[in-house]
């Protein structure tokens, strides 16, 4: 699911399908499904699924961002999910976008309240607005990418553009949690250049003079998500 539940009361919260929050979507389904649910967010159920079997098997620290029409991300810790006191563990998506540029400033509002958030930036609908402000053409992320791989000049400066911040993003996370694999997930993972292309852009942002982390794309792809769903149960 996108959002959360909340620890004290159960509500789903922080959910970009706006209906949901707020309601007891737990307590609802199980009601109709007539059998008790476990249900977490989509991201973490990513990660999960990575770090039991993917491309985060065998690593102490796990991260997961899924790019899609969003930015969500999971956190497994020696294989525990974490979720967090407040169920925001990972909720990087909502962070600042970090080393901002001047015209990184003048970033657009989130459907969270704030402005400036990170999904607004690396997304799928991050990529099109940036893309659409340069050439007045409405793409999708998918679209501008093909474009690129044909040589396109705006879609290339514009996957460049934000393969720099999806770097300056893994760095910010890196030195808080400094995880030994990030496992990209959703359709702008599938952009083949990110993997040789990233771990430069975090060894120049991140504090430390070494980074040998991995950045890699998820084993199962969107698989994941409803793998991971599955292991909540184990
Ligand atoms: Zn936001």
């Amino acid at each position: 699911m996108s959002g959360s539940i909340g620890t004290v009361s159960n509500m789903v919260k922080n959910s970009c399908v706006s209906f949901l929050n707020d309601k007891d979507l737990k307590e609802d389904v199980s009601k109709v499904l007539q059998r008790p649910i476990k249900i977490a967010n989509d991201a973490n159920c990513f990660t999960l699924s990575e770090a039991y079997d993917g491309s985060g098997k065998n690593k102490k620290v796990v991260c997961g961002i899924i790019l899609g029409k969003g930015c969500g991300g999971g956190l497994v810790i020696n294989s525990n999910l974490i979720s967090g006191a407040n169920a925001i563990t990972a909720e990087w998506g909502h962070n600042s976008l970090p080393w901002a540029t001047f015209d990184e400033n003048n970033a657009p509002a989130c459907y969270c309240g704030l402005k400036g958030c990170i999904e607004q930036w690396i997304s799928g609908s991050g990529l099109s607005r940036c893309y659409e402000k340069r050439t007045k053409l409405k793409k999708t992320g998918k679209e501008i990418y093909e474009l690129a791989q044909k040589g396109e000049s705006n879609a290339i400066f514009e996957i460049n553009a934000l393969t720099d911040r999806i770097g300056r993003v893994i760095a910010n996370i890196c030195n808080v949690i400094d995880p030994d694999v990030v496992v990209l997930g959703g359709g702008l993972s599938n952009i083949n250049s990110l993997y040789d292309e990233l771990p430069e852009i975090i060894q120049k942002h991140v504090f430390s003079q070494t980074w040998h982390s991995q950045v890699l794309p998820a084993y199962w792809g969107d698989a994941s998500i409803l793998r991971g769903a599955a292991r909540l149960w184990d």
